[in-house]
């Protein structure tokens, strides 16, 4: 069915590419979600994988570009943790992370009291995050915990701890490079493999786009059809509306070319065009 706009009530916004060009806004696009939102038109949500940053650091950029935000509009990955971790019933999570990003979690996990530190003993998780100040230490004390408690005893794997229940993995998201203006950097990717080839430790989940996990908070307040991803990256952002059961909107503004359309085998984007504002007359 053709794209309809007066159906759809509710936008999940990428940003780079999207709302964003590295630090610059692409104007219109921000025009657009600033006139919305003061018109009450439509509802916003930010979508991003990078769990770098704290969704207070997205907070400020989208606030700074003049749109009215709330943290409820952000969706990052480290939400998803966070509903993991609170489904799970988990207490102990060697959380692999920079020091802001443990702090956010810990504020966001003061209730249950969750420990977020290295504990051979008593960690039921490892959870992986984009971790910008990743130490040789941090990985090797993942592997060890796993090995103490997920691997049979071998002369491979002496040391056990008393604890011999498993330990769950995840990771935020599978990115493997992050777009820098030095051309594309590590991402979590290459932390997930440095890991596994040492000793074969995978996720049990991976966060983060394309899993339609990230889109469940929008989805608990609008139905399928009255939402629509908007985003510039077709196995990004694409796959997680694909995935979800939502519209697409491709904006040219970013990443995808007109050639990477032609040349996409999958099902079409709902609708395509320049920046988003145009979705407004591009549909109907
Ligand atoms: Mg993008």
């Amino acid at each position: 069915m053709a794209f309809d706009i007066k159906r759809k009530k509710a936008f999940v916004c990428d940003l780079d590419g999207t709302l964003f060009m590295g630090p610059n806004p692409i104007v219109p696009a921000v025009r657009f979600v600033i006139d919305s939102t003061k018109s009450g038109r439509f509802r916003f949500f930010y979508l991003t994988n990078n769990t770098s940053k704290c969704p207070e650091e997205y907070m400020r950029k989208i606030a700074g570009a003049g749109i009215p935000v709330a943290p409820e509009q952000i969706l990052t990955p480290l939400i998803t943790l966070e509903s993991y971790i609170r489904r799970k019933g988990y207490t102990s999570v060697y959380l692999i992370s920079s020091e802001k990003v443990k702090a956010h979690m810990a504020g966001r996990l003061a209730d249950v009291g969750v420990s977020l530190d290295y504990d051979p003993e008593r960690n039921e998780l490892i959870a992986l995050t984009y971790d910008k100040e990743l130490t040789y230490a941090k990985l090797a004390d993942a592997t060890s915990l796993w090995n103490m408690r997920n691997c049979p005893p071998s002369p491979m794997c002496p040391i056990r701890t008393r604890n011999q229940s498993p330990v769950d993995f995840v990771a935020t998201h599978p990115d493997n490079c992050c777009p820098s203006e030095r051309g594309p950097i590590p991402d979590i990717g290459g932390m997930m493999r440095f890991l596994e080839t040492t000793n074969g430790m995978k996720p049990s989940h991976v966060f983060g786009k394309p899993s339609p996990t990230l889109l469940e908070p929008v989805l608990e307040l609008f139905r399928p059809e009255e939402v629509a991803v908007v985003g510039d990256r077709l196995y990004t952002d694409k796959a997680i509306a694909d995935n979800a059961g939502v519209d697409f909107v491709c904006v040219l503004s970013g990443e995808t070319t007109p050639e990477d359309l032609r040349r996409y085998a999958g099902t079409p984007p709902a609708i395509v065009v320049d920046t988003f504002d145009m979705v407004a007359e591009g549909s109907g």
